[in-house]
């Protein structure tokens, strides 16, 4: 995680589906052939990750275009108003799914972690700078 935040920072594409922006490209292959989505939507509502799928009748492709998994290739513009507007949300990425579902607006919350995570981020960057790190890609202004 530290690595990924340091590689955002800089404007690497980061290693990890917790942080950044880049879109996912994973999902779950069961034993019985059933694709689903990663398994920490289990722990969002019942059925989160359930996608009705299997590698015997849809392709990959046809897996990340399904509407459960569609929103995570919008970026930014999937997040809540709050992160979308935030100095930090190129590393942060809004937060991990699970952090910030809830049953009235979905995914579009900040994370349940955002102030740990705005803490962390500053941290690492505040840390490279004192190396002589180029901020081009980190912005000063604080969160809203
Ligand atoms: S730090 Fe908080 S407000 Fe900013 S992108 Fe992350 S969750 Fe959203």
């Amino acid at each position: 995680m530290l690595e990924d935040i340091v590689a955002l920072s800089s404007g690497v594409r980061g290693s990890v589906e917790t942080l950044g922006l880049a879109p996912p490209t994973s999902v779950v292959i069961e034993s019985d052939g059933t694709i689903e989505g990663v398994d920490t939507l289990r722990s969002v509502e019942e059925g989160a990750s359930w996608l009705g799928l299997d590698v015997f009748n849809q392709s990959f492709d046809e897996a990340l275009r399904h509407p459960k998994l569609m929103h995570r290739q919008y970026g930014k513009a999937a997040l809540a108003e709050q992160c979308q507007s935030c100095p930090l949300v190129d590393v942060c990425g809004g937060g991990y799914l699970p952090h910030r579902f809830s049953t009235g607006s979905g995914y579009r919350n900040p994370s349940v972690y955002c102030a740990d995570l705005e803490y962390l981020i500053r941290h690492v960057q505040g840390s490279l700078r004192q190396h002589g790190w180029d901020d081009t890609y980190a912005s000063t202004a604080s969160p809203p």
